[in-house]
Order: structure tokens, then C-alpha cells, then sequence
């Protein structure tokens, strides 16, 4: 290579990576966060490091404050909240690249009556401020004003690789009430869809030493990726492949738009029996197999919810999915698979719970044409547990037996196609 050429290469390089810089110090700081009341009226006001854009609504089922702005810093410590504000709870991550969410829950129904940025007044020493002021409204009223936004930054608008839009996604369409086949399988390896449970604003499941799930199981889905992608026998995708929060209908819609052969959801646990502990996995069924099984598919359902999603406007397809006949093979695939699971921990010596294949009615498990199981890789609530799935060598360990169980898994499929 000429040296003009190489000192040619080595600019645009520089540029590549002071366009990565200033994208990078676009995210701004959340540095505090006050509340005043006055009579009846609550005032949330934001200190920011910098104007932005911002979106504000309310939603219902529980009652939440939720708030969309460009990706921040939280720098303002943990809150407190004065009764009258009506805010129990705060959260706050990644909703997609670029934009990050607050969400309050409420105990009490709100209307939003105004929401504005106060600039900063360098010389008295203020910063940028986001104002937002409400007031507790009746039911009644709340349900008037349902639809409410204030604010004019551009959510829906920005790309994200992992999240399609609701109503225009045709080959999801096409799964409500009269089934359609996958995409014709092309003579291709196949392609199993790896999806980490939760992300960005949804922590899932916290450690008493303070692991989150979300980031335990990315680890252990690209470790599970890479073992795979190194057999040179399947093709592998994550539904996400960072700190991002995605729907449940999102992530079945992602394997179902990329023609998945197999889906396989990642999690783990956390229940009140600080020592239980040990894997367990899980298939789709109307009815769940036992109540503790109905309350961890509650669990992980509440999701959407957990990150400010509006689950009245969520459309039911995915819902009412389960009465479709066609559905009934892919099932029974998947309960074949979730057994081949169990045998690979048993004889890898890794620990499972008793009876650890359960059924319930688990949202991401709804593909109508993919074989789908959930994994809770162990829990987070047992202390042990929780600092083993930090580790990357368990990790390794715990991802080289799903593949065992996944290879299981095809090996049969090969089997039967021969017949
Ligand atoms: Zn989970």
C-alpha cells in the first residue's frame, strides 16, 4: 500500500472515530430532580446539563408518569418522593438507541397540565431545567385525556435495529387469525434467534449484590452465540445485542420476520426462598403447569409494563394466538426441545430444579411457527447462583450445554426430515 494511500486510511479513521466521540458526548446528564406542590398541583422539575427534546404521557393499568428523552446520564442519586406527588416508584434506562425513558408508577390517576424547558441562566448559576406540572384528576377524566402528549421528540421516528414498528410489520401481520407458513427454509443452515430477557429500562430480576439479569443474560446469549456461530452449523441471531429495552411482541416478531428455526429466551430467576436454586425451562401452554410457574410467567410478562409500555393500544394477536391449531405442532417441538434442554444439564452435571420442564403461558413464547422455549438459566435470588452467572467461565459452561441441547434438538429435526 502507497504511503498517501495508508496516510488516506489513517484519516478516515480519525474521522470515524471523532464522529463515535461526538455521538458520544450528545448523551447529556440528569443531575438533579425536585418536586414542589401547591395545592394540589405537583411541579417535577429536571436539572440538565442541556436543552433537549422531551416526551411526556400518562398511562393506566397501573397508573404511570412516563417521560422519552434523548440518551442521558442519571446523575441525580436515588429520590425520595413526597406523598402528594402520588409517586411510588421510579426507573429509568435505555428504551432504544438514542432514547432513554423515565417511568413513575403513580398510585393515583394524573393529568398532565404542562411540561416545558427552562433555559439556563448561566450568571444565577441555573441550569437547563425540564418543568413538568400535573394534578391528580378522577378516573373519569384521566381516561378523557388518555391520549395526551406533550413534548415533540421524535421516538417513533429514530432507527433502531431490534424493534419494528407495530402495524406495518406484514409478516406479522399475517399471524393473527388465518395462519400463514414461515418463509420457505432455503437450502441455509438454521438459524436459531437467541433473545436475553428484559434490558435498558426493564432491569429484570436484581441480586441482593446488586447483578441485574438483564446484563447476566446478554453475557450468557452472546456466549451461547459464539459457541454456535463456532460449529459452523447454525446461523444465529440476537434479538438484542445491547442494554436495550424491546417489547415482548417485538422480540417474537423478530424471529418470525427473520424466518427463526428455533427460539430460545433467556433469564434468571428470582424468588423469595433465598436458596433455591438450580436451571429450569420453559414451553407455551394456555394452562400453567403449577402455581409457582403461573407467577414467574407473570413475572416475566410484566415487562412491557415494567418499562412504560401502554398494554391497552399492545395488539392482542399475540395474545390469542394460542387457539391456532397450527400452533400445536411448534409446541410439541418445543416440549422435545425443553426436554433435550434437561438431559444436556443433567449429564453436563449443571443444576436443575425438580419437575424443570413447566409450561405456562409465557408472552415471548407465542411464535405460532417457531419452536420456542424459555430458559431461566438460574437465580439471581440465591446469592451463589447469582455471582456464578456473573462468571464467564460458568457462563461458558452453562452456554456450551445449551448447545448441547441445541445440537440434540437438530440432530432430531435432521433425523425426521430423512424419513
Ligand atoms: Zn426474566
Amino acid at each position: 500500500m502507497s504511503s498517501i494511500r495508508r496516510l488516506g486510511l489513517y484519516i478516515l479513521l480519525c474521522i470515524v472515530l471523532l464522529l463515535g466521540q461526538s455521538e458520544a458526548a450528545l448523551a447529556f446528564d440528569i443531575n438533579d430532580v425536585r418536586f414542589g406542590n401547591h395545592d394540589e398541583r405537583t411541579r417535577m422539575v429536571f436539572d440538565l446539563s442541556q436543552n433537549t427534546d422531551f416526551r411526556i404521557f400518562a398511562l393506566s393499568d397501573p397508573y404511570r408518569l412516563v417521560i422519552d428523552l434523548p440518551s442521558f446520564s442519571w446523575r441525580a442519586g436515588n429520590v425520595t418522593y413526597p406523598p402528594a406527588t402520588k409517586i411510588t416508584a421510579l426507573r429509568h434506562g435505555n428504551l432504544k438507541p438514542g432514547i432513554s425513558r423515565l417511568v413513575f408508577d403513580l398510585n393515583a390517576p394524573v393529568g398532565l397540565e404542562a411540561a416545558f424547558i427552562l433555559p439556563a441562566q448561566r450568571g444565577a448559576g441555573k441550569p437547563d431545567r425540564l418543568v413538568i406540572d400535573y394534578t391528580p384528576v378522577s378516573k373519569a377524566q384521566f381516561a378523557a385525556e388518555k391520549n395526551k402528549v406533550l413534548g415533540k421528540l421524535d421516538v417513533d421516528g429514530t432507527n433502531s435495529p431490534s424493534v419494528t414498528p407495530d402495524s406495518s410489520d406484514s409478516s406479522y401481520q399475517s399471524a393473527s387469525s388465518t395462519y400463514a407458513p414461515p418463509p420457505p427454509r432455503k437450502n441455509q443452515k438454521p438459524l436459531v434467534v437467541i433473545d436475553p430477557g428484559h434490558g435498558g429500562v426493564d432491569p429484570g430480576a436484581i441480586s441482593s449484590s446488586n447483578l441485574r439479569e438483564k446484563n447476566v443474560v446478554l453475557a450468557l446469549a452472546k456466549e451461547l452465540k459464539q459457541q454456535l456461530l463456532a460449529t459452523g452449523q447454525y446461523r444465529v441471531m440476537l434479538t438484542r445485542e445491547e442494554d436495550v429495552f424491546i417489547k415482548l411482541s417485538d422480540r417474537v416478531k423478530f424471529a418470525r420476520k427473520h424466518g427463526a428455526d428455533l427460539f430460545v429466551s433467556i433469564h434468571a430467576d428470582s424468588i423469595e426462598k433465598k436458596n433455591v436454586r438450580g436451571a429450569s425451562f420453559y414451553t407455551l401452554s394456555e394452562k400453567a403447569s403449577d402455581a409457582q410457574t403461573a407467577k414467574l410467567a407473570a413475572r416475566e410478562n410484566r415487562a412491557d409494563l415494567i418499562a412504560g409500555i401502554d398494554l391497552s393500544v399492545e395488539d392482542e394477536q399475540v395474545a390469542n394466538i394460542l387457539v391456532d391449531l397450527a400452533m400445536r405442532d411448534t409446541t410439541n417441538q418445543g416440549k422435545y426441545f425443553a426436554n433435550q434442554m434437561v438431559d444436556a444439564f443433567n449429564a453436563n452435571g449443571l443444576k436443575i430444579l425438580p419437575n424443570a420442564h413447566r409450561h405456562a403461558g409465557f408472552a415471548v413464547l407465542k411464535a405460532p411457527d417457531i419452536p420456542s422455549i424459555l430458559v431461566e438459566a438460574g437465580f439471581m435470588s440465591n446469592n451463589e447462583e447469582a455471582a456464578q452467572l456473573n462468571s464467564s467461565s460458568h457462563r461458558k459452561n452453562v452456554a456450551r450445554t445449551l448447545k448441547r441441547g441445541i445440537d440434540a434438538y437438530f440432530e432430531q429435526v435432521k433425523k425426521n426430515q430423512r424419513i
